[in-house]
């Protein structure tokens, strides 16, 4: 996806504040943080939404989720807890296309979240 912004922050074609990159996934600040914390996990191959993920995509979920509790480590909020959210689709808010999961911390996370 040669025009996704997600997908040129993880070929480094497009800037971004980088924390953590492996083979499978990137891990950059949002640009609009809503808390002191506020990063994004991202699968490098573009998967444009949970509708979109595949069989073979199981494993590569389940790293996202490794490299968000890396990042909350190396953000020092692994132990005063933080919030993952993957939104999906219009009702939910998704504004980029790009499969990714919010981590958010750094304060209390507010609810309600509907
Ligand atoms: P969504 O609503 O799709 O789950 O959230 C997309 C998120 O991506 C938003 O929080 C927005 O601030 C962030 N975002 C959109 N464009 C960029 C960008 O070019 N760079 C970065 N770092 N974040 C972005
Ligand atoms: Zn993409």
């Amino acid at each position: 996806m040669s025009a996704c912004v997600f997908c040129k922050i993880a070929r480094k074609e497009a800037p971004a504040d980088l924390l953590y990159q492996d083979e499978w996934a990137t891990a950059f600040r949002d640009i609009r943080p809503v808390a002191p914390v506020h990063v994004l996990v991202i699968p490098n191959k573009h998967i444009a939404s949970v509708n979109e993920v595949e069989e073979d995509d199981e494993r590569l979920l389940g790293h996202l989720f490794l490299v968000a509790r890396r990042v909350a480590e190396q953000e020092g909020i692994c132990q005063s807890g933080y919030r993952l959210i993957v939104n999906n689709g219009s009702h939910a808010g998704q504004v980029v296309f790009h499969l990714h999961l919010h981590v958010l911390g750094g304060q209390r996370m507010r609810y309600p979240m509907g």
